[in-house]
């Protein structure tokens, strides 16, 4: 009885306090609000990008059609045509014309004018604007609690397929064979695919940003081994590398990535690296860690990491190994369930960070939270607001463009979802808070009164 009085008591709290966030929430203005505080100039950025059109026809700039796909993006909007019809509000047309300047615009482009631009537009041009927004975004002090070891910017590389096809779809699709049996025969199939590597930046615990993007392509189609993860990563890690001189990186990456190539390219650029160890990756490595820790030679610390777990380093196994690349590993494990039905839970890495007693706890919690990053990333994209999966356009161009508007997009709304009195509050889910921002930019008349307030708002806090 008692129970059940608290419990009609905190429900009717969370109601109140659910109208009042409510309240407090403005949508579209908030949206505009933080793009004009981290990024003022991004519609100065995105008309800068060179123009692929006969600049004699144009009736929209570069800046009204990236805006409207971020915000199909951040509104979770799935499909070209929908867009179409949902953005087609006198409100909406009025938002972007009153906050990015466009004064000539009075209509809403259209979904086939905006893929016509991607189609043409090349893919650097996004890559830039982005590059420039994470910049604006690493400048601000903001973000450097969470740091790794108080020093390192932590990067996370991870690949994922995007597109599949039963046909060829581009000249540049990645191929696979599959074997099927039909009528009791076997039959090889070609398939067409097309992958995506990214690099993750932690700019905070709640905002994890995309800080690069490598597609996973062939060059032409008569190449006689398809491009791969390795291969992108490469080429990408030599773009972080110029990109952004002199940053303290500390490099995360899975089992696949524990290579010596990308060691070898940390050591160049002074980066750090923490990679998971697998034995069937670094068999050397692993039989000389198991050596040295049957003969007594490591450090264990009880009662560490989240679960109160069980840690254990080496640093230097490349010595005994006979590798060159810097191999200092560390292993955590604890365990779960009743003492009957005991379930082992074990995670080990590879790193070029000296490990000692005192930092093993952060670099336990820095390699397992890779993985968590990698999941909820990837997934949050596939199947959350975004659907990148979603195919906007058959052309391969226009795909890469979409996905990198997606990627820009995605920054605005982690800062925004960090920045919402709905999600800090109640808790409300990325889903209905991306719902409620639609409803609000088809509603919303922002007005004079709104746009002096952004301009006079200073500080803004997030998390
Ligand atoms: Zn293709």
């Amino acid at each position: 009885m008692q129970k059940k009085k608290m419990k009609k008591k905190a429900d009717w709290l969370t109601k109140a306090k659910k109208r009042k966030a409510k309240k407090k929430d403005r949508g579209i203005v908030d949206v505009i609000m933080l793009m004009r505080h981290f990024f003022k100039e991004l519609p100065q950025w995105l008309d800068e990008m060179t123009d692929p059109r006969n600049l004699s026809y144009i009736i929209y700039t570069q800046s009204d059609l990236v805006l409207m796909g971020i915000l199909k993006n951040m509104c979770a909007v799935k499909s070209m045509r929908s867009m179409e019809e949902t953005f087609n509000e006198q409100q909406c047309i009025d938002t972007l014309r009153l906050l990015f300047g466009d004064q000539s615009l009075m209509e809403m482009p259209h979904a086939d004018t905006l893929n016509y631009y991607l189609e043409r537009l090349s893919p650097a041009c996004l890559a830039n604007v982005r590059k420039k927004m994470v910049k604006s975004l690493i400048r601000k002090k903001s973000f450097y609690r969470s740091k790794l070891l108080g020093k390192y910017w932590r990067i996370i590389i991870d690949g994922t397929g995007l597109f599949y096809f039963r046909e060829k779809h581009c000249k540049n699709c990645l191929v696979t064979t599959i074997t099927r049996e039909e009528d009791g025969k076997e039959v090889k199939l070609k398939r067409y695919y097309h992958k995506v590597l990214e690099a993750k930046l932690v700019l905070a615990p709640g905002i994890i940003i995309s800080l690069d993007t490598e597609f996973i392509e062939n060059e032409n189609e008569d190449v006689s081994k398809n491009d791969c993860e390795l291969n992108a990563a490469k080429r990408l890690l030599e773009r972080l590398s110029r990109d952004y001189p002199r940053r303290p990186i500390c490099l995360q990456g899975d089992a696949l990535y524990a290579a010596e190539p990308v060691m070898k390219i940390c050591r160049g650029h002074g980066w750090k690296y923490i990679l998971t160890q697998k034995a069937s990756r670094q068999k050397v490595l692993s039989e000389s860690y198991d050596w040295i820790a049957e003969g007594g030679g490591a450090e264990t610390v009880e009662g560490i990491g989240k679960e109160g777990g069980s840690g254990e380093y080496i640093n230097h196994v490349e010595k005994t190994a006979g590798k060159e690349e810097e191999a200092n590993m560390y292993r955590y494990w604890y365990e779960t369930g009743e003492a009957n039905k005991k379930e082992a839970h074990e995670f080990q890495w590879i790193t070029n960070i000296e490990l000692s007693k005192k930092n093993l706890d952060e670099m336990i919690e820095a390699g397992r939270g890779r993985w968590k990053i990698e999941n909820e990333g990837f997934n949050n994209q596939k199947n959350g607001i975004y659907d990148i999966e979603h195919l906007n356009s058959r052309d391969s161009n226009a795909m890469k463009n979409h996905y990198l508007i997606t990627q820009i997009a995605d920054i605005i709304m982690q800062i925004y979802l960090s920045f919402s009195t709905l999600r800090k509050e109640i808790g409300q889910s990325i889903k209905n808070t991306s719902s409620r921002l639609l409803e609000s930019f088809r509603s919303h008349t922002v007005t004079d009164e709104d746009v002096s307030y952004i301009t006079r708002y200073t500080t803004v806090y997030l998390e």
